[in-house]
């Protein structure tokens, strides 16, 4: 169920069709955006009080989601970031969830009470479409589960080839993104 009390950072599953001269203006403009806000992450401008013990509830419904929730927890402790966490679902803050809903445009969804730019969060809530997500490789899946966690530890949307970009397919089948970047690892570390 989506807890509707708060909102929610929603993904875009595609990127639109573009003609090859476009594709070629848009590449450059993206290449222009990145070399302009290089290290330019974006914050919610909440955060939570610490980070280095996240109590984190994975419970899902739908094939390998579980796993790939498990593979962004993986992916972001290994970063020189603050994060640790411990999976319990009796003393969470954290719910990492799934959801299967043909009928929305997210293959991604975060939400966090009070807000986003609340300080401190007090609970925070991740899901993964399996409507799209049972399409997507591996991979592709891990580039939605380590964006959710991202907005989870306070990152907003960004620009160029980072984590934080929101389009699924600019993420992974354009920049190749999987695990988090220098500049989400940059962004955690000015929060924490
Ligand atoms: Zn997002």
């Amino acid at each position: 169920m989506i807890r509707k009390s708060t909102a929610p950072s929603l993904h875009p599953v595609v990127g639109q069709l573009v003609s090859v001269a476009a594709a070629v203006s848009l590449a450059l403009a993206v290449a222009l955006a990145s070399l302009s806000s290089a290290f330019a992450y974006q914050t919610f401008g909440g955060k939570w009080s610490a980070i280095t013990n996240l109590q984190i509830c994975v419970s899902t419904s739908y094939g390998n989601d579980s796993y790939r929730w498990l593979d962004s927890l993986y992916w972001w402790n290994i970063t020189s970031t603050d994060f640790g966490y411990t999976t319990t679902c009796s003393s969470n803050v954290i719910s990492l969830l799934d959801a299967n809903y043909s009928g929305v445009g997210w293959d991604g969804l975060t939400q966090m009470s009070p807000s986003f730019s609340s300080n401190p969060y007090s609970t925070g809530w991740g899901y993964l479409n399996y409507y799209y997500i049972q399409g997507y490789n591996p991979y592709k899946a891990n580039s939605v589960s380590v964006h959710e966690m991202g907005h989870l530890l306070g990152l907003a949307h960004e620009t160029g080839c980072v984590s934080m970009v929101d389009n699924t397919y600019d993420r992974y089948e354009v920049c190749g993104i999987v695990s988090p970047t220098q500049d989400d690892i940059d962004g955690v570390n000015y929060l924490y």
